[in-house]
């Protein structure tokens, strides 16, 4: 019973990913892009990756600055660096692996990402969770706790709803219904054809469960960061390391500067890049939101030269589109008049 009344949900959407039949490498491609993002703002960045990246196999070949580029300005860069090196150790063992087992000992796949692309695109019999099945199944049956422990309790109870044989339904199912209709606020329970067996839908308190995260406390970063041109109008970048924030991007030389005198900052930033002494115009203080972090970014411009390596570039503004870029990076360029 639950089956079919979840299954009415299913086949609302039309999405690329879910042409029959099931590509497994768009779906896992779907699944990655969808995390921390909207359909709507994914949807173009997902047709234009697999028109330049339409197999596996032309992922793997591609070298990481251009899998970068088509993830720019969609932030968290380590879902593309994972997409790529996952890409590189499927193909070097024959293809994407069919179980979940399998799959989660490739880069980037978690439990969820995991059974998703398992169940969807391979029919595995494997339950799943992410946010919005966690939302359905706590208020379903009334899982009491804070969001981490229904969450918890949404992985034990899942695989005890699947029915034989269409696991990939079920799932797809309930993410939709979680998307559309049982939404964080004002669940649609008039609509939801869950609604019969749901023990909050006549309670009112749909809403509590699971009960709202409390916003996190974000620590604030202040950077200084210059960017310098040549005359050809040219932008000196700096490849954000492994473990610094923004990895495997391009970004504006910087040094950390809370606390310290950031014009004196930038110019360190500066010399670690072999400029010396350069004369610096402030551009004011450009700000970004991250996850779990406040960033501020003191600005700074100039001219200047310096010897380029393999992390460090001068780029045209006209090849800015051939890089992965963070939307900061993009921010901070307007901010000293370039644009890309
Ligand atoms: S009846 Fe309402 S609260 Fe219950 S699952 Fe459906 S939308 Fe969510």
């Amino acid at each position: 019973m639950l089956l079919n009344s979840a299954m009415e949900m299913r086949t609302s959407v039309s999405l690329p990913w879910r042409e029959e039949p099931r590509d497994p490498y768009r779906v896992w491609l779907s699944e990655v892009m969808l995390q921390q993002t909207r359909v709507a703002a994914m949807l173009p960045r997902y047709l234009a990756f697999v028109e330049r990246f339409p197999t596996l196999e032309s992922l793997a070949a591609a070298p990481l600055d251009e899998v970068l580029a088509l993830f720019s300005g969609l932030g968290y860069y380590a879902r593309a660096r994972h997409l790529h090196a996952a890409a590189q150790a499927a193909v070097a063992r024959g293809g994407l692996p069919r179980s979940s087992a399998e799959l989660s000992k490739l880069p980037g796949f978690g439990p969820y990402t995991a059974a998703a692309v398992a169940s969807l695109a391979f029919g595995e019999q494997v339950a799943l969770v992410d946010g919005n099945v966690a939302r359905v199944l706590a208020r379903l049956l009334r899982i009491p706790g804070t969001a981490a422990e229904v969450r918890a309790q949404a992985w034990e109870v899942a695989p005890s709803l699947l029915p034989a044989g269409r696991a990939g339904e079920f799932n797809e199912a309930l993410m939709e219904l979680g998307a559309t209709v049982c939404k964080p606020r004002a669940p649609s329970c008039e609509e939801c054809p869950l609604g019969p067996h749901c023990q909050t839908r006549d309670g009112g308190d749909a809403d509590a469960f699971p009960p709202p995260k409390t916003a996190p406390e974000r620590p604030v970063i202040v950077w200084a960061a210059a960017a310098v041109t040549r005359e050809d109008g040219s932008v000196l970048l700096r490849r954000h390391p492994q473990g610094e924030l923004f990895a495997g991007t391009w970004g504006l030389p910087f040094c950390d500067a809370g606390g310290g005198i950031p014009r004196r900052s930038a110019r360190q930033a500066l010399e670690a890049c072999g400029i010396r002494a350069p004369a610096l115009r402030s551009r004011g203080e450009v700000r970004q939101t991250l996850t779990h972090r406040e960033l501020r970014v003191a600005l700074f411009s100039g001219t200047g030269h310096a010897r380029e390596r393999d992390d460090l570039r001068f780029i045209a503004p006209g090849k800015l589109g051939s890089v992965g870029l963070s939307s900061l990076l993009r921010k901070c360029l307007r901010a000293c008049g370039i644009e890309g």
